[in-house]
């Protein structure tokens, strides 16, 4: 099996270049033109023509899409660029996985959802992204949904790696150095790790490969829910716990107005994991043991 990767060095990129190995032939560029068995590609997802290029020289059986235009706040200002590579990009993966019969594999967020209410959201949910990176991501989705090639898209929500910086390894910096943080506590969600994403979603296409009925949209995230404060005390609690001199001494609770940014979130973050679960006889931990693993490897213990 040949397999072309996109946005190889992105957190959930990074984790499908170890998880898509053991498939079959992985292919796997950034946005710089590199040299391959291929020929000299382009993986630049705002170059559209180049993009197209790239996949009919590949000629995979699967695209995997781990790129995207992913800083929120600059989405607000940067538009027609996020709008290129969250929508356009995927339509010219859809339509050229489409010519080949190959599946497309794709990564999506519940920013396509208002935030409204406590329920955790299913796919069949309304969708109303609150900022223009959700509305972007949800062209994503339908542009590929319309193509009519084989699908897998997994929505999910606050992405860490234990790779580069993230959400934890930020509050230990900051832990360490004042005396009391202030934490967003009413926006509710669950942080799920890089690593799932790619061993979940190289789990799925096993199982849909020669199930093409199983095509479609998946919530992805680990069982439990928390909020961004929640969050915090945490990784707080666990490094205190684990020996880290830290300065904090309270982790404040606030809202979201007294944060403002750019883009707008929602609160709530919250998504339904049934049809993952069924279709493909999976089991999602809960959010506290991947977060633990990552501060176990960041905290060298
Ligand atoms: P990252 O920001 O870590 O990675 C995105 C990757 O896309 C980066 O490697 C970036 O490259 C690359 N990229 C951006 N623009 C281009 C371009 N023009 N051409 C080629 N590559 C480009 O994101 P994640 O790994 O966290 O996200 C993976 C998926 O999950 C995305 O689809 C995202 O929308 C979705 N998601 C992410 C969430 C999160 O909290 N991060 C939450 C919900 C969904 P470079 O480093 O060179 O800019």
């Amino acid at each position: 099996m040949r397999i072309l990767l996109l946005g190889k060095n992105g957190q959930v990129g990074w984790e499908l270049q170890r998880a898509l190995s053991v498939l079959g032939e992985v292919v796997a560029l950034d946005r710089h033109r590199a040299a391959t068995d291929y020929g000299d590609l382009a993986g630049d997802l705002s170059d559209l023509d180049g993009l197209r290029a790239t996949i009919r020289a590949v000629s995979p059986q699967v695209i995997v899409n781990a790129g995207a235009y992913t800083a929120v706040d600059k989405a607000e200002s940067e538009r027609e660029l996020a709008h290129t590579v969250n929508a356009l990009a995927s339509q010219v993966m859809a339509e050229e996985a489409k010519r080949l019969g190959a599946w497309l594999v794709h990564y999506s967020t519940d920013y396509v959802f208002d935030g409204t209410g406590t329920t955790p959201w299913k796919e069949t949910d309304d969708v109303s992204p609150v900022n223009h990176y959700g509305a972007t991501k949800l062209e994503g989705e339908r542009l590929i949904q319309a193509s009519g090639c084989k699908h897998l898209i997994f929505r999910t929500s606050w992405v860490y790696a234990a790779r580069g910086n993230n959400f934890a390894k930020t509050m230990l910096r900051l832990a360490k150095d004042r005396s009391t943080l202030n934490v967003i506590a009413d926006q509710v969600g669950v942080p799920t790790g890089a690593d799932l994403l790619a061993d979940v979603a190289v789990a799925a296409l096993r199982q849909a490969w020669d199930k093409p009925e199983l095509s479609g949209i998946y919530h992805l995230a680990p069982s439990g829910e928390t909020t961004w404060h929640g969050y915090a005390s945490y990784v707080i609690e666990f490094a205190r716990k684990h020996g880290e001199e830290l300065a904090v001494e309270a982790v404040n609770p606030i809202g979201t107005t007294e944060y403002p940014t750019p883009a707008k979130r929602p609160l709530n973050s919250r998504l339904a994991t049934t049809k993952l679960c069924h279709s493909f006889a999976l089991h999602l931990p809960d959010w506290q043991s991947g977060v633990t693993r990552m501060l176990m490897e960041a905290l060298n213990k």
